[in-house]
This record gives C-alpha cells, sequence and structure tokens, in this order.
C-alpha cells in the first residue's frame, strides 16, 4: 500500500479495482478536484455508501463543516506535491455519524509523472478508540483504587504497582519494581506465597485470603489477599496479579468489639456481684479482680477505709492478680499515707510513666518505690467516693509497661467505682443493722435466761402455798396467780428458744416414742384447760413410732392446738387429723376461725410477724409458728398452712416415720 505514495504504474494500465476491494484499509481516488473516482468495499464497509452512491460525487459531502477548512488545504498541499500521513480525522458516515479515521492522502500520477488524482486511505479508529479508552479507563480505576494491585512474574518478581499499594504498602513504584515479591511477606508466612503460586500456576484463583504482609519500615499490615492468574492472548498463564485489601482497621475494630464485649460481660458480672454482695470485703474482692481485667493491669488493689463496731478506724484491701514484685508494702501505713495525698483531691490519677510523670516531684519516695521494689511503670488510681463525697478509699492499678492505661478504661473503672461505693455504703448499712440485730438477740436471750429462775422460784413458792391454804377463797387466788405465772414462764421459754435459734444452739434430745400416745396426752391436757373448744383426734393408725425430741413435738402441739382456739374464738372445736404414709406421718390441725388471708401465707411462720387486725385483741408475740416451724424442719418433716379467710385454717405438719415400723 506505502507504494501509493510513488506510484510507479498507472491507474489506467491495470484494473486495480479487485485489489482494492481486498483490501482491509478504505482506499478511494479523487480527481485532483476532489471528485471520488474510486471507492472500494472497505470504503461501503466503514461508511455505509456504495461506490455507486458516491462516484463523481465531490469528497466535501462527508466531511463535517468544522474539518472543511482545514482539509481543503490539506488536500490543496497533496495536489501541489505533498503527501498528509496517518492524520486524524472524520468523516460523516450514509446514516450520518462521526466515524473517526486514520488518513493517508497522496499524489497519483502515471508513469509520465502526470498527475492524475489523489488517494485517500484510511482505517476506522472507532474499535480501536474504545479499546484505548477501555484501557485508560481500567488504568483510571486501577490508579484510584485504594486497594493495592499489583503484578507479578511467575517467578515472584513484581511488574506493576498502584498508587493504593504505595499507600498501604508505602513503597513507590520506583522503589519496588523488580523487586522480589517475598520483600513484602514476614519470614514465617513466606510458605504462603509457594502454596499461592502453585495455585496460580494451575489456573486457581485464591480468593480472600486474611494474613499480614510488611510494608515498609518492617510495619506489619493485615490483608485480604485476592490473586488470579494473568494469562497471555494464547491462555498460556504468565504472572499473577495480586489484589490487597487493607484490613488492619477491619482488624482492630473486630477485636473492638471483641474487646467491648468482654468488658460488658465483665462490667455485668461485677453490676451483679455488687447489688448481690452486702458483705464489703466480698464486694472489693469482686470488684478488684472485675476491674484488673478490665484495665490489663499486672496488678490492681482497692483500698478500704471504714469503721468497725466502736468507730476504730479500720483498713480493708483486696488484691487481684499480683504480677508484678509484691504489694505487700501497700498495706503498710507509709505507703497509706501517701496514697492519701493523692486520693485527698479525689480525682482520677492516670500516670504514662512514672518517673516522666510531672506529679514525681511531689511524690518521689512513693514513686520511686513503685518503680524499683514494684516495677511499675503505669499507674491508675481511681478514688471511691460516696454519697457524701467521702474518699473512703480507691482503686490501683499498675502495669510494668509504660502507657498502658487509657481514658476509656479510666472511664469504665470510674462507673465501676461509682456502683462499689453505693454497694459499700450498703454493705456499712447492713452491718450495721446486723450488729444491732446481734446485740437485740444477745439481750432477749440474756433477759429470758436472768427471768427464767426467779419465775421458778415463784413458781415453786406459790405452789407450796397453793397446798398449805386451806381457805377456799385463797386457794382460787393461788390458782388464778400461778396460771397467770405459766402463761409468762412459757412466753420467756419462747423468747429464750428464739435466742437459741438465732445462735443455732437450739439442740434436740432425740428418743424413739409413740407419736399418737403422744397425741392423746397432749389432748387430753389441752381439752383441761379449755372450756371453750372441744378437741377430736381422727387417726388412720394406732402407733405411730418416730424418733424425736418429745418435749419439742409436745411443744409444735401445743403451739398450733392452741393457736387453733386462740384463732377461732366463736368456734368449738378443733379437729386433728392424722394420717400415715409409707415414710411418714402427717397431722393437721384444724380450726374453724378467723383463717388467713392469702397474702400473709407466706409470712405466718416469720419471726415476729403477727397479722395486724388480729394483733390489737389478741395477744401474742408472733414467734410460736417460728419456733414450731424450726423444730419440725431440724426433724426432717415440713410444715405447711391451708387457709380461707373466715372460714378456718388447716395447719400441717409431717416427721419421719421409724423404718422398721413404718409402712
Ligand atoms: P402469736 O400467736 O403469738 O401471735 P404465732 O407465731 O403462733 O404467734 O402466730 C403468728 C400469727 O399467725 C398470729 O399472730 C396469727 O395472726 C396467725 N395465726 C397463727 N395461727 C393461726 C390460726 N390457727 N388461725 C388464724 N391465724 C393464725
Amino acid at each position: 500500500m506505502e507504494d501509493f505514495n510513488k506510484p510507479l504504474i498507472s491507474l489506467n494500465d491495470f484494473d486495480l479495482s479487485s485489489i482494492f476491494n481486498s483490501a482491509h484499509d478504505a482506499v478511494i481516488t479523487l480527481d485532483i478536484n476532489g471528485h471520488i473516482i474510486h471507492w472500494n468495499s472497505a470504503a461501503t464497509r466503514i461508511l455505509g455508501y456504495t461506490a455507486d452512491e458516491v462516484t463523481d460525487r465531490h469528497i466535501d459531502f462527508m466531511i463535517p463543516k468544522e474539518l472543511a477548512f482545514d482539509e481543503k488545504a490539506d488536500f490543496q498541499r497533496v495536489v501541489a506535491g505533498g503527501s498528509v500521513e496517518h492524520y486524524q480525522t472524520i468523516r460523516l458516515s450514509k446514516n450520518n455519524q462521526k466515524v473517526n479515521i486514520s488518513l493517508t492522502a497522496s499524489l497519483i500520477r502515471d508513469a509520465q509523472g502526470r498527475v492524475l488524482g489523489v488517494s485517500h486511505i484510511f482505517h476506522d479508529l472507532t474499535v480501536q478508540k474504545v479499546a484505548e479508552e477501555k484501557q485508560a479507563m481500567l488504568a483510571a480505576i486501577i490508579e484510584s483504587s485504594d486497594d493495592a494491585i499489583l503484578s507479578k512474574t511467575l517467578d515472584g518478581f513484581i511488574t506493576s504497582w498502584n498508587k493504593g499499594a504505595e499507600l498501604i504498602f508505602g513503597y513507590t513504584e520506583e522503589e519496588i519494581i523488580g523487586e522480589h515479591i517475598s520483600f513484602l511477606i514476614p519470614k514465617e508466612r513466606l510458605s504462603e506465597e509457594d502454596n499461592i503460586i502453585s495455585k496460580i500456576k494451575r489456573g486457581i484463583k485464591v480468593e480472600h485470603l486474611e494474613t499480614v504482609r510488611i510494608g515498609k519500615g518492617g510495619r506489619k499490615i493485615a490483608v485480604s489477599l485476592t490473586i488470579s492468574p494473568v494469562k497471555d492472548k494464547d491462555g498460556n498463564i504468565i504472572g499473577a496479579s495480586k489484589i490487597a485489601r487493607d484490613i488492619t482497621k477491619n482488624k482492630e475494630a473486630e477485636r473492638a468489639i471483641k474487646r467491648h464485649a468482654t468488658d460488658l460481660a465483665v462490667l455485668n458480672t461485677i453490676g451483679k456481684a455488687i447489688s448481690e454482695g452486702l458483705e464489703a470485703e466480698m464486694i472489693l474482692q469482686k470488684v478488684t479482680d472485675a476491674t484488673t481485667q478490665l484495665t490489663g493491669a499486672e496488678f490492681g488493689t482497692f483500698y478500704y477505709n471504714t469503721k468497725d463496731g466502736i468507730g476504730n478506724a479500720i483498713q480493708l484491701f483486696a488484691t487481684s492478680a499480683a504480677a508484678v514484685g509484691s504489694v505487700e508494702g501497700f498495706g503498710s501505713a507509709e505507703f497509706r499515707a501517701l496514697f492519701d495525698s493523692i486520693f485527698l483531691g479525689g480525682k482520677i490519677v492516670r500516670i504514662e510513666e512514672i518517673r516522666k510523670d510531672e506529679r514525681y516531684l511531689n511524690h518521689a519516695p512513693l514513686f520511686d518505690l513503685l518503680k524499683v521494689s514494684m516495677q511499675v511503670s503505669s499507674l491508675l488510681v481511681v478514688p471511691v467516693t460516696t454519697k457524701g463525697n467521702v474518699v473512703v478509699g480507691g482503686l490501683v492499678f499498675g502495669h510494668s509497661r509504660p502507657a498502658m492505661f487509657s481514658r476509656n478504661q479510666e472511664n469504665l473503672v470510674a462507673g465501676v467505682a461509682a456502683q462499689a461505693a453505693t454497694a459499700l455504703d450498703n454493705a456499712k448499712l447492713y452491718e450495721e443493722v446486723r450488729a444491732l440485730n446481734a446485740k437485740k438477740d444477745e439481750f432477749i436471750g440474756l433477759a429470758s435466761h436472768e427471768l427464767k429462775t426467779p419465775l421458778t422460784s415463784m413458781k415453786g413458792f406459790l405452789q407450796i402455798l397453793e397446798r398449805n391454804e386451806s381457805g377456799e377463797l385463797n386457794r382460787a387466788f393461788i390458782k388464778k396467780a400461778l396460771k397467770q405465772l405459766n402463761k409468762i414462764s412459757s412466753l420467756v421459754s419462747d423468747l429464750l428458744d428464739v435466742s437459741k435459734i438465732q445462735s443455732g444452739k437450739l439442740y434436740l434430745d432425740f428418743e424413739t416414742f409413740d407419736l399418737q400416745t403422744l397425741l392423746h396426752e397432749v389432748i387430753e391436757l389441752v381439752q383441761f384447760t379449755s372450756e371453750t373448744h372441744e378437741i377430736e383426734l381422727d387417726s388412720d393408725s394406732i402407733v405411730l413410732p418416730v424418733q424425736a425430741d418429745k418435749q419439742r413435738i409436745e411443744q409444735v402441739i401445743i403451739n398450733l392446738i392452741s393457736n387453733a382456739i386462740k384463732y377461732s374464738p366463736d368456734a368449738s372445736k378443733v379437729l386433728i387429723r392424722v394420717r400415715k404414709t409409707d415414710l411418714e406421718v402427717r397431722v393437721g390441725i384444724q380450726d374453724f376461725g378467723f383463717g388467713i388471708e392469702t397474702e400473709q401465707l407466706e409470712n405466718i411462720f416469720a419471726r415476729f410477724f403477727r397479722v395486724e387486725s388480729l394483733a390489737s385483741h389478741i395477744s401474742g408475740l408472733g414467734i410460736g409458728l417460728f419456733i414450731t416451724k424450726e423444730i419440725v424442719e431440724r426433724h426432717k418433716g415440713r410444715i405447711w398452712v391451708e387457709s380461707e379467710h373466715g372460714k378456718g385454717s388447716e395447719f400441717f405438719f409431717t416427721l419421719p416415720l421409724i423404718r422398721e415400723f413404718a409402712g
């Protein structure tokens, strides 16, 4: 085709149309005025016109107006003997589309050198343009990607490197091209690359491989890799492309989420422990353990200043995870005094490096001690301040590495400290109440014991008097006095029993006896004193052998029958129902009196509990059922009540039967 520039043969000499038509490029000839003489099939393919449609027409109609001037000038130049080569311009196609072409225009002469016309040879640039644009687009995408995109040969040498790679790994394109990929791989992970390459060689893509790579300066970077084989146009694998996404932040976020989750779990446990716990020492230990875990400290200590029962200051402290040095020294007065100087302000103290801290100068002896004997670099001290703004103590955390505690941890601990302060306040109250209670129990025990002796001797004297007195009236008075004395006596005995139960000193004296016989005796005794109620016994057994404290069981039966009489003043009957099963005997004492409201049922066996509406006109201390329950349960029996308000109650208790006799 180049021959057209300097044609040696004339168009007239040969019919060249077949050559023209087989050409890949469009070939047209024009006369020197610009009229079309020849038009080949490639020209038809590119611009749509057939040869017939254009022959003899001036070329102008297929040149866009804005290019007409330049093209005319070019044409003149060619006619004058010049040429135009690979000139990019535009032609209008038959359907009026602009078609980009690359045009070469030359003068055609005959053998004698006479000018015959002008040839225009061109090809369609559109396809090439699209490919170029696509290429440019891809290049732009690669360049603007945040991910690192690089390629390497099958031997692992880096052949391309985008901006993203530069940002993630820190090397510029110039620095890295030609380097081996192992440059970016941590030593311990080098085998990963062999694995990847062997897959790539087999045409297998490696997707989302989460691993670690090394950036400039040895920085470790968590990356997610996708590696694909690169093929040449014949499909041979010639290298690999690698997309690396920096997932350091994701990993950090993941770790942060995990950390938050554990923190939450720990906080939850502390919350629970604190709200349930009422003993200062237990709270101190739980809080210390949990906050030590939360801060990641090597040791944590909790100081708590409190007062004992008689107002002396006592210092408790709990320690957790003492991994460095010894925290024993923390208990010493010297340390305490030094810490107090920090605590006084009630402010949190967070120190990144103990010797470089501005507070070092004011507390040098303490700081030196911490550093030297306990290897503390990071220190976090969080005061525990109670409602009245009193600093009662504090949490101290240490670590041998500097800058181990963050503001976040400081806040977490401050939150826990606030909770702990409230819990300690409660614990203090509870301990005070408990101490008072213990004192009261002790007093009741002592008082009833002291009352018992004079009561017994009074009873003795009255009985002698009763025997020796012959006057009817006096005897009646003495009888009345004795009855009242018995009442006091039994109240005092009950009080003494309560005190014994409280102090765990209610001792039982077990013997084997027949409960049925005991029931008969008790019923007879109570019946003797009751003029209002008839006590009926309904039993399905003849003998009921039990091993129990006979006196205490008698006390149980008397208590329940007395209550049944006492709380059914308008009734005339108390029914005792005895039922035996294989293993136990159940005794029910039923009355037809006031009954008990449902909401009161659960309190009925509590110490000092009385139903208020009855309390004003029926005397009692509210301890009979408490003692009864204790006695029954100490015999491995059960006690409960079924009652309907206004209709009456039935109290039940069970006792295990002796095995040999049971069944
Ligand atoms: P006390 O009878 O001295 O008050 P108890 O401990 O024996 O003390 O009884 C506690 C409370 O239970 C009584 O005050 C009374 O309100 C209620 N109670 C006990 N037994 C009966 C009963 N059989 N019927 C109705 N209420 C009863």
